[in-house]
């Protein structure tokens, strides 16, 4: 486990994920590219499995390096890396990482799930002081003074299946919202993924939007969403009621209690739907610490029983621990390598890209035989020990 090589992620990636058409030609946009795309897109992903945070660092980190350890077959600088993000196709990029979760879910990664779950969820990236991009968004103090400029995304993970693997991202723009946004994104996932993909959508409250729920309902997805201050007529009905009426279900787990409560409610004014089922969740640790979160949901409960709704509403979190922080802090997700819209998308993508690749390759996924699942920094330490020095030298010098 420990001969880990750029080499063997590339192969693995090529043969047992058949991303080869994609890494050969990924949509190349440069009119006149000396450097073939295919060196620059791998080249790419070399930097993000070695969680170099800048196309500087990676070129100067590639080019030291052996071809035969980085299976990056020309030198380049980071003009070449940002020209070509910068031209890079987004649709193709998308494709593949779309594609890659049918292939695992045809591959019976998902299997052991009884239920495949979607997450969307928003987080913010990278601060910059111009404003060049798109996406830029202003930020100004109390006073109103311009401070600079933030980036806000939503992102789409695979969720609830013990494999959460990041699909997509969209930029939320300056006249835009989360849970506008959002709707973009549900609508482009369930296109690429096909409807019956997945069983559920799972949302923060911010998303609990009638038009946001809305869409979901009209692609066919079933939604479960948290409740909160946002929804006050429900959030005031549901506490009244679960407030007089005994949990539905309570069980203990390790040394926690569990008790649910579960029930039928009308639609608030602007919701579609001819009912709304809310289920409160609440777990008492030893020490008297009380965890608490209600949720609401168009799931029937003979499609899905309170517990396992429970459980699909906690999945969630990984889409936060296991999506934004492992990409914010193993991967530089939140760091702006090259301010231009087009190349900002791509650097996301790419990097929920490297994550996904990386999560299969150390689990082993689609290799025969009894391999222990691998440990990420064990691969990202094997990885830098496998770069040889360059013996000979090319006539381009990097950056
Ligand atoms: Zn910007």
């Amino acid at each position: 486990m420990t001969q880990a090589t750029l080499g063997g992620i590339k192969h693995y990636a090529r043969k047992s994920l058949r991303l080869g058409a994609w890494l050969d030609s990924p949509g190349d946009g440069r009119v006149a590219g000396v450097i073939p795309a295919r060196d620059l897109v791998w080249a790419s992903l070399a930097g993000l499995f070695l969680r170099i945070g800048s196309a500087l660092g990676t070129a100067r980190t590639l080019t030291k390096a052996s071809q035969r350890s980085t299976a990056v077959m020309h030198t380049f600088g980071d003009d070449a890396l940002h020209y070509f993000t910068e031209r890079m196709s987004v649709d193709a990029l998308r494709r593949t990482l779309y594609a890659l979760a049918r292939r695992a879910k045809r591959s019976k990664a998902f299997d052991h799930a009884a239920h495949i779950g979607l997450a969307i969820d928003g987080t913010g990236v990278g601060r910059r002081t111009e404003c060049r991009c798109p996406w830029c968004l202003p930020v100004h103090n109390s006073s109103g003074e311009l401070l600079g400029h933030t980036h806000k995304l939503v992102a789409l993970s695979i969720v609830g299946v013990g494999l959460p693997l990041l699909l997509d991202v969209e930029p939320i723009g300056p006249a835009d919202s989360e849970y506008v946004a959002g709707q973009r994104l549900l609508r482009r996932a369930i296109e690429l993924l096909g409807r019956g993909f997945a069983d559920y959508l799972v949302v923060d409250g911010g998303f609990a939007t009638a038009p946001f729920l809305h869409v979901a309902t009209a692609l066919g997805i079933p939604i479960i969403a948290r409740l909160k201050a946002n929804i006050p007529s429900l959030l005031q009905q549901a506490e009244q009621r679960f407030h007089l009426h005994p949990p539905c279900d309570r069980f203990e787990e390790g040394k926690d209690t569990f008790e649910l409560w579960d029930e039928i409610f009308p639609p608030w004014e602007t919701l579609d739907w001819t009912s709304v089922r809310v289920l409160r969740y609440r777990q008492t640790k030893p020490d008297g610490t009380v965890i608490e979160a209600m949720w609401l949901t168009n799931m029937a409960k003979h499609t899905m029983g309170s517990r396992s709704l429970a459980r699909a509403a906690k999945a969630r979190w990984e889409i936060e621990n296991e999506g934004f922080n492992v990409a914010k802090n193993q991967y530089h997700f939140a760091v702006i390598r090259h301010h231009q819209g087009n190349s900002m998308l791509v650097q996301w993508l790419m990097t929920v890209l490297a994550i996904d690749i990386e999560r299969l390759y150390r689990i082993r996924f689609l290799h025969r035989g009894t391999h222990p699942i691998m440990e990420s920094i064990a691969l990202w330490n094997a990885l830098w020990s496998s770069l040889e020095p360059r013996s000979w030298h090319w006539s381009r010098a990097p950056g």
